[in-house]
């Protein structure tokens, strides 16, 4: 990334911080982070900023904008998909859905991910780097100015595991709720999470109000351990226990997400033990039928196991949902098209 400053990974106090510290007033650290949310990609383009400040900006930050290297639109719904790539070669991708509340982004937070679940398409090629807050925030943005549709929602579903990539991904929630920017509020905002447990406590502490979604998918540690590597750390008990305490601590409804895969975690049994676990938790479970990742073999189960399923989760009391697909012509869930395209330098 160079020796420059990047610019838009700075939270508005850091901005100010910055400016002040280069001898300018501090209302100018305030009108480039308006100009940034607007998308804007050259400092020349900040048209009330006096040109000396507008060079002496160019000489020592960047701003980091990605490229649109496709675009795929669906033909059964609204549902946009992005595939962006960074300076270096790096690609990820996003997916912008429409839903009768609003427009809501699937972003990405890391390259690649490293925590290898065995029916997810994003970990085929492993991690190859974090991204940084401004990349996280350009794939709003610019998703939000080529599409013309104003995002409302945002969502931290798609390539990579936010909670291994921490530093970043909070200092990017921050930016993205501070007014005076794109200001989405953090109500508006969930993060998903394989379950790093450890993560799930700081974050806690942290007590923001965003909507926490832990992607449990199997009821008991043999089978999540099978499909899930990130449980041999942390057990489904010890990830249910974190996420109680999280509860407690922010007084916010955990969304589980639980994709229904043929013949491994989709049968009655499951649905029963499931619902054991989640007794008087509050909480809401996302039933989705599994994408079938070639690669991975993975299977969706039948609509009737799905319905099945559902009927003995809301029969026991659990709020439960079955998620919509959108997208289905275009490959919508994340990691698919990262991994065809590979990098520009040809994958790794
Ligand atoms: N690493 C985070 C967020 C990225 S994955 C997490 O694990 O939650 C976003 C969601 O898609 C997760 O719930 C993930 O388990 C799920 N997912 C991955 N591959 C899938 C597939 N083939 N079918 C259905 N859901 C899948």
């Amino acid at each position: 990334m160079g020796d420059k400053t990047d610019i838009k990974s700075l939270t508005p106090k850091q901005l100010e911080e910055f400016f002040v510290g280069m001898g300018e007033p501090a209302f100018r650290a305030r009108q480039v982070f308006s100009w940034l949310h607007k998308g804007v990609c050259s400092f020349d383009d900040m048209t009330n900023l006096p040109i000396g400040l507008r060079e002496k900006l160019k000489n020592n930050c960047e701003i980091i904008c990605p490229i649109i290297k496709k675009k795929l639109v669906s033909e059964v719904d609204d549902t946009l998909k992005y595939l962006y790539g960074f300076s270096d070669g790096e690609n990820v991708e996003s997916v912008l859905m429409s839903y009768h509340h609003g427009n809501t982004i699937c972003i990405s937070t890391q390259a690649g991910c490293r925590m290898n679940c065995a029916f997810c398409a994003s970990s085929l090629k492993g991690l190859s780097r974090n991204l940084t807050p401004s990349e996280m925030l350009s794939q709003v943005l610019t998703a939000q100015i080529d599409s013309g549709r104003r995002i409302s929602n945002v969502v931290l579903m798609g390539i990579g595991e936010p909670l291994d990539n921490y530093d970043n991904v909070l200092t990017f929630l921050k930016i993205l709720s501070a007014p005076g920017g794109i200001n989405i509020g953090q109500r508006h905002i969930s993060l998903s999470t394989c379950g790093v447990v450890d993560r799930i406590y700081d974050l806690m502490e942290e007590k923001l109000q965003l909507t926490l979604s832990v992607s449990l998918h199997a009821p008991n540690d043999e089978i999540r351990s099978r499909i899930m590597p990130i449980n041999k750390k942390w057990k489904v008990d010890e990830l249910l226990k974190a996420c109680r305490d999280y509860t407690a601590a922010t007084k916010r409804r955990i969304s589980f997400e639980y994709a229904l895969i043929a013949g491994v975690n989709d049968t009655p049994e499951c649905a029963r033990q499931l619902s054991a676990k989640l007794r008087g938790m509050l909480c809401h479970v996302n039933l989705i039928p599994a994408n079938e990742v070639k690669e991975r073999g993975v299977k969706r189960s039948s609509s009737a196991a799905v319905k099945r399923f559902y009927d003995i989760l809301s029969g026991c009391g659990i709020t439960v949902t079955i998620r919509r697909t959108l997208g289905s012509d275009i490959n919508a869930s994340c990691g698919q098209l990262r991994f065809q395209h590979g990098t520009e330098q040809g994958g790794n």
